[in-house]
């Protein structure tokens, strides 16, 4: 199976926020890239790695635990597991 995301196109990032018309928007490169906030449809990798403490896990046991993927990054198959908190 085959699943795919939502991604920038100018990261590769998820989009994590929706401006006042209801259009998703990168905050991660908003500004830094011309293709930023294009959404392009991204093939999961099988397995993901927390982008700060590397640890690994797959799609489908993320997939359980959420409907958006935290900071996804399926270009480089990084997350963000939430081990340091969220602010
Ligand atoms: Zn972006
Ligand atoms: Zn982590």
């Amino acid at each position: 199976m085959v699943t795919t995301m939502t991604a920038c196109k100018g990261c590769g990032g998820s989009m994590m926020a929706i401006d006042k018309n209801g259009k998703p928007v990168c905050t991660t490169c908003a500004g830094l890239s011309p293709d930023s906030s294009i959404p392009i449809e991204v093939e999961m990798p099988d397995t993901w790695k927390c982008s700060q403490c590397g640890k690994e896990t797959t799609t489908e046991a993320l997939l359980r635990r959420w409907v958006v993927i935290p900071f996804a990054n399926a270009t480089r198959g990084t997350y963000y597991d939430g081990c340091r908190g969220w602010d």
